[in-house]
């Protein structure tokens, strides 16, 4: 594109009557509902932004007249609808000189057709009219004091001149919204980022780990991949990422499991004969001097007592185990001391026991 072209007429933001340009001057007439560019008949007429043609019209007289109802006023045109919803419309255009037609995807300074004086017009100029919907009434493209339109050109320049180039991207960090922000020619970029859904401060530790997600079409996707903390179970493994693992999950399977043994014994115990029923009251006197009677076991010229496999001890002492299990829990040093102990005792008792009953036979 050469040199700028001068602007003949701004919009008109006064809708109460007279015109009042987006600089609160007057340099626009009332009613104006676009941008007159002042252009010499054949300059090419250049999209303003990257869109696809939504309407032309074609078949206008180059020299309209004020007033001139051919193509709506508009004369030969090129209607533009832009990825932003917003649209653009270039009016009074040279007769058989468009250069695109409808439903053709356009680039930002494509040539559309040239300029001439078509429609109401009373000389060569582009009427440049811009809406940010298809329902929206149109609106001043530049901004400024005197509108409440956003502007829409890149760099509007000084009032009152034409916009400086507005094909040139400028660049910025790309974002997902559907632009190309960093000017490298695509759309967000198939940019991801880390995603998770998990408690906050979960993400990272025992199994849960963040997901990924991918912009398309300016919408982050689903999350994918990301593990979140789900119920602890006795594995080794920090189930509910809290930090521990299994918590406490394993002490109540390993109490389910010790009761289940105990039960095993139990069975054993009392289908193997009953030696401790056997052994009665006299176990327990016994147990006060076990140590004793384990020496007098040593010493003992009855062969038969070192007959008493530890495999038969071991049959007598579940009952007595069962006592100290009936405290319930079982994990602390102190409580499985206590279980031996009540072990070795009931051990001691049982042998003194047997060799008492044996004695007395
Ligand atoms: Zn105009």
């Amino acid at each position: 594109m050469g040199p700028a072209p001068a602007v003949n007429y701004h919009f008109d933001n006064n809708s109460a009557g007279g015109c009042r340009d987006y600089n609160c001057g007057g340099r626009c007439y009332d009613g104006h509902s676009g941008t007159d560019f002042g252009i010499a008949r054949g300059t090419n007429v250049l999209a303003g932004a990257d869109g696809t043609v939504i309407a032309t019209n074609n078949g206008c007289a180059n020299t309209g007249y004020v007033g001139n109802p051919c193509g709506g006023r508009c004369g030969n045109y090129v209607q533009l609808q832009h990825s932003d919803g917003s649209r653009t419309i270039y009016c009074h255009m040279e007769l058989n000189s468009l250069a695109v037609s409808r439903g053709q995807r356009v680039r930002c300074g494509q040539t559309l057709g040239r300029s001439a004086s078509s429609g109401s017009s009373s000389g060569p100029h582009l009427h440049f009219g811009w809406r940010r919907s298809a329902s929206a009434a149109s609106q001043d493209s530049y901004r400024g004091r005197c509108t409440s339109a956003p502007g829409a050109w890149v760099d509007q320049n000084a009032y009152p001149e034409s916009p400086a180039a507005t094909c040139q991207c400028v660049p910025s960090p790309e974002t997902c919204d559907g632009r190309d922000n960093d000017c490298d020619g695509r759309v967000d970029d198939g940019l991801s980022r880390s995603c998770y859904s998990g408690p906050m401060g979960t993400s990272g530790r025992g199994v849960c780990r963040a997901g990924t997600q991918t912009c398309a079409a300016g919408r982050w996707g689903a999350c994918s991949g990301e593990v979140t903390p789900r119920a602890e179970s006795c594995n080794r493994i920090d189930d509910d990422c809290d930090g521990a693992i299994d918590d406490m999950a394993c002490a109540m399977d390993a109490g389910v499991g010790d009761a289940g043994r105990d039960a095993a014994v139990d069975a054993r115990s009392d289908s193997g004969g009953g030696a401790a029923r056997d052994a009665g009251p006299d176990a327990r006197d016994d147990a006060h001097d076990a140590g004793g009677a384990d020496e007098d076991a040593a010493v003992d010229e009855d062969a038969e007592f070192d007959d008493v496999s530890l495999e038969d001890d071991a049959d007598v002492a579940p009952d007595r185990v069962d006592v100290s299990a009936g405290c319930g829990c079982r994990t602390t040093p102190a409580h499985t001391s206590a279980h031996r102990w009540w072990l070795v005792l009931a051990v001691a008792a049982a042998l003194g026991g047997r060799r008492r009953v044996r004695q007395n036979r």
